[in-house]
């Protein structure tokens, strides 16, 4: 942005007021910013645009979980999800609060199990329109929480100093209002692998978000070459991996990708993304009646988490309307994570939130197209 302001004849340090009043202070208007000349602030309007997404219904879950549906200038639809996890013996208002942003519209990848891939892939988001679904959310917590009421009790005081910015509601306005980002929203991140990077680097700049990469979890099917650079890409961000099967037979059934790069591609690759960053893995299990379910499956899943020094997060399947799809009782699932559990494997189980908001990756945009078309 420097470079381009220097050549449109504006002074360079202008490019950080734009990021501060962008990124710190999150204003979603030029005009707003009014230590920038009025012919700059024009300038901007002609060649930027901010915020590309525009938020169209908002969905609030009994369990907290609260599901955006927006809309970008082409018109297409995406989901961006604010879930809440409320600390033990502490009331809501105290939450661990998680963002879920899409990063492509639709998916190429068609597993069977999942809404986002049904109407197929139509295009990959811009860095932009990833990072302005964060900013949407930010400014939205923010206007709720009315002044960071909350987040400034967390900051130090430094002695009062009356009236003016003091350093503390600086800092209190700078932290994003939200405490982890996830892709697990629409989309295949390794497959928008430029669009990924750069939107982690936004959020991770001092002068952009100020958000750090150990908070960011980037959700994969199993894009093998992809996590190999990832890898090298110099951004520690955590990785959660799609398995879904613990074995090439019981993966092909539901995953495509599975072809192209099975587990024995797949595994080695995660493995070099393990050693190059700790521990900072997980493997996704959807647990799907009599498809993946079976402790066979668990015994195998056991030895990979082992082998990879992975934490396993077992999700019971979110049921999607159109998919024959379903989740195994209770006792199945304590089966199959006691088999996890004696194996020594670190292992959770999601006791799923946002059913009834249809917060299955891709639902709440496959069902709004689907009552667009019919009307
Ligand atoms: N494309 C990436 C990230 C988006 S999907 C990936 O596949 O990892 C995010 C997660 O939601 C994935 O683990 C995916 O398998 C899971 N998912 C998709 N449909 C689901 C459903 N109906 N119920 C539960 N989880 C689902
Ligand atoms: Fe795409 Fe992920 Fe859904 Fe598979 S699970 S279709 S990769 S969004």
């Amino acid at each position: 942005m420097t470079e381009r302001i220097v050549a449109a004849g504006y002074k360079a340090f202008r490019a950080k007021q734009v990021m501060d009043w962008l990124y710190k202070k999150r204003v979603e208007d030029w005009d707003a910013m009014s230590n920038l000349p009025k012919d700059f602030r024009g300038w901007l309007a002609e060649n930027y645009i901010i915020y590309p997404v525009r938020p169209i219904l908002d969905k609030r879950s009994d369990d907290v979980t609260q599901k955006m549906l927006m809309e970008l200038e082409d018109k297409s639809l995406i989901e961006t999800v604010l879930i809440r996890a409320p600390k033990k013996g502490v009331g809501q208002e105290d939450s661990r609060k998680t963002v879920c942003v899409s990063i492509q519209v639709g998916c190429a990848y068609g597993c069977k199990f999942c809404a986002s891939g049904l109407a197929g892939f139509r295009r990959n988001l811009l860095a932009a329109e990833v990072v302005a679904q964060l900013m949407h959310i930010c400014r939205r917590e923010e206007e709720q929480e009315g002044g960071n009421e909350h987040r400034t009790s967390n900051v130090e005081h430094s002695t009062s100093n009356g009236g003016g910015e003091s350093q503390m509601s600086k800092q209190a306005q700078e932290r994003p209002a939200f405490d982890n980002i996830v892709f697990m929203g629409m989309g295949e991140p390794l497959a928008n692998y430029d669009a990924l990077v750069r939107t982690i680097r936004i959020l991770n700049a001092d002068w952009g978000l100020n958000f750090g990469a150990r908070r960011i979890t980037v959700s994969t099917s199993g894009l093998a070459p992809q996590i190999e650079q990832l890898a090298e890409e110099g951004v520690a961000v955590r990785l959660a991996i799609s398995l879904h099967g613990a074995t090439n037979a019981v993966r092909d059934q539901i995953m495509p990708i599975n072809k192209r790069y099975p587990l024995e591609k797949l595994l080695p690759a995660v493995k070099a993304f393990q050693q190059k960053h700790g521990r900072m893995l997980t493997l996704e299990f959807i647990l799907i009646e009599d498809v993946n379910d079976s402790l066979e499956q668990a015994r195998e899943l056991a030895k990979i988490a082992r082998n990879l020094h992975a934490h396993v997060n077992c999700i019971p399947y979110n049921t999607v309307e159109g998919l024959p799809w379903k989740r195994p009782s209770i006792p199945r699932q304590d089966a199959f994570v006691d088999i996890l559990k004696k194996a020594k494997v670190s292992v959770t189980i999601r006791r799923e939130k946002g059913h009834d908001i249809n917060a299955a990756c891709g639902q709440l945009r496959l069902k709004t197209e689907e009552a667009a078309a019919e009307s």
